[in-house]
């Protein structure tokens, strides 16, 4: 499929899991993509990964602070000069911390915060800019199931994907009238590192409260996003969509 020929996209977290599947799918999809990573040895390493799979694939990897709003303004115009626009930007980097609120370091709060929710409005912001002068954009977030329902420990995490859907609704208003329609994905548990780092103990009555008997792929995570960020969704915006197996736990 060709969804999005003539595309660039930046993809925050794009080193490895979700994003990593993210990345792919679009490159797949015919998009110029800038992945993203917090380390430059893993984003080396994702880049090579890709390159062993199509030599061709329009990719180039970035290690912004996105905590720093002016490093996050470079890597969307560095994106720009690579690729010659800015279409799409997807925030998926996100992290956790599962301590209950008795334990609860409150320097663990602040670093869910500061990556989940001010990193989504550093770059939203800054990729919007460039947005609104080209005449539209999608800019898409990675909220989580646990923003719809909670989660009985760990009250950083959800709260932070709360916040992103709170900005993911109100820029969506605010955007509407530059073309930029603004989503976000909610997952379920998805099959990846963060999933990998929870006691069994812990997903196996998971897994029992899932409909469709399964933890979700970061494929099936990624067609999500394909889905928002390509001209089916035109019309589609303010969106939280779940992709969770219809999972309520
Ligand atoms: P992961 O741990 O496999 O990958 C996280 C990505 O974020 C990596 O690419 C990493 O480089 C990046 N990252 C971590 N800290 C960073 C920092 N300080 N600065 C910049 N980048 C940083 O995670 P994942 O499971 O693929 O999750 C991706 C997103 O999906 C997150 O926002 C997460 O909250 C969300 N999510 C995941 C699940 C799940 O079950 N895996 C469920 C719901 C939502």
């Amino acid at each position: 499929m060709d969804l999005l020929k003539g595309k660039v996209a930046m993809v925050t977290g794009g080193t490895r899991g979700i994003g990593y599947a993210i990345v792919k799918t679009y490159l797949d999809n015919g998009a110029s993509v800038a992945l993203c990573g917090s380390r430059q040895e893993t984003v080396d390493k994702a880049l090579a990964q890709l390159k062993a799979e199509n030599p061709d694939y329009p990719v180039i990897g970035l290690c912004p602070d996105l905590g720093n709003p002016e490093e996050v303004a470079a890597a969307v115009a560095q994106t720009k000069e690579a690729f010659g626009r800015f279409d799409i930007l997807v925030n998926n980097a996100g992290i956790s911390a599962r301590e209950s609120i008795y334990d609860y370091k409150p320097e663990d709060f602040t670093k869910i915060m500061n990556l989940n929710v001010t990193a989504v409005f550093n770059c939203a912001q800054a990729a919007a800019k460039v947005m609104k002068e080209q005449g539209g954009g999608v800019i898409l977030n990675t909220s989580s199931m646990v923003s719809l329902h909670g989660q009985p420990s760990g009250v950083g995490y959800p709260a932070s994907k709360f916040a992103v859907n709170g900005l993911t609704k109100s820029l969506a208003r605010e955007l509407g009238k530059d073309n930029i329609r603004v989503n976000a994905v909610a997952p379920g548990i998805t099959r990846t590192d963060m999933v990998a780092a929870l006691p069994e103990a812990m997903i196996k009555p998971l897994i029992a409260t899932i409909p469709l008997g399964r933890v979700g792929e970061p494929e099936d995570v990624a067609n999500a996003f394909l889905f928002l960020a390509s001209d089916l969704a035109s019309y589609v915006t303010g969106e939280i969509l779940s992709v969770d197996g219809a999972a309520r736990s």
